[in-house]
């Protein structure tokens, strides 16, 4: 009975889902067939160059769209290896100097060293990117942006700060909820797929918010082996041979 009961829910959900991306997608290309509708019509429109963009615009959504759901469906593969969170950051520090606007000040407060972490370095890319756009979009006018890390106790800590405008309680309390969103074009996904994630990871989402004052959210993930200090190998480590 409890079988058949997930199987329901299972069913349910990609119901939604499929409901979901339908619109989603109907939404995307609404734009796109209507820009091509005018650019046929206008061969030599000094206005050409917009529609191009409204065309770039739209397609890229609807790709992110895509990626989103297709993330969300796969959830985490599983894969482990040693992960380098210094090298993980350095490529999100780079990820935030091309996306952000410049009205975003961006601090990374991380160690030179950190212990590595076992898991897909892919897939924990993916959670703090999602992290960082969410923080962005709190931010519409700016503010501050900060990606902190830190060792405790055998584990890593990661963590993403806004001074963004925060969420009240009864939006804090769905965040996790496969297609909550409370933005126009949003899918309500980035938070579910990265709780799993993080979850497959041996951690948990930890989200702490303040409405007009802003939100952080992070987690907490145990170290692959010893924390490694000033008289470690990191960043370069080997795994340890087989006994
Ligand atoms: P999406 O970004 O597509 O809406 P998410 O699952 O990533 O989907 O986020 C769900 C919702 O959680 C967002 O629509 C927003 O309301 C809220 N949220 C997430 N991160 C933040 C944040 N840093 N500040 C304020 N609200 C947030």
């Amino acid at each position: 009975e409890q079988e058949q009961r997930i199987r329901t829910q299972r069913l349910e959900s990609l119901g939604t889902l499929a409901g979901g991306i339908a619109h989603d997608l109907n939404n995307v290309l609404t734009p796109i067939l209507m820009s091509v509708q005018l650019l046929r019509q206008a061969e030599d429109d000094p206005r050409r160059r917009d529609m191009l963009d409204a065309l770039d615009a739209a397609a890229q959504r609807g790709a992110a769209m895509i990626r989103q759901v297709l993330s969300f469906a796969r959830g985490s593969q599983g894969r482990r290896a040693p992960v380098d969170v210094v090298a993980l950051l350095r490529e999100l520090a780079r990820f935030c100097r091309e996306t952000l606007p410049a009205s975003i000040d961006l601090r990374v407060e991380a160690p030179d060293r950190l212990p590595s972490v076992s898991g897909d370095d892919t897939e924990l890319f993916q959670v703090l990117v999602n992290l960082v756009t969410n923080a962005r979009d709190a931010m519409p006018d700016g503010g501050t942006l900060v990606v902190r890390a830190g060792e405790c106790d055998g584990s890593v800590r990661l963590e993403v700060s806004d001074s963004g405008h925060g969420m009240d309680d009864a939006t804090a309390g769905r965040i996790l909820e496969p297609f909550f969103t409370t933005k126009e074009t949003g899918t309500g996904l980035g938070l579910p797929t990265s709780a799993a994630i993080v979850k497959a990871h041996g951690g948990d989402l930890e989200v702490r918010t303040t409405p007009g004052e802003g939100t952080t959210i992070g987690f907490t993930l145990p170290a692959d082996g010893p924390a490694l200090g000033a008289a470690g190998g990191w960043p370069r480590r080997e795994p340890a041979p087989d006994p």
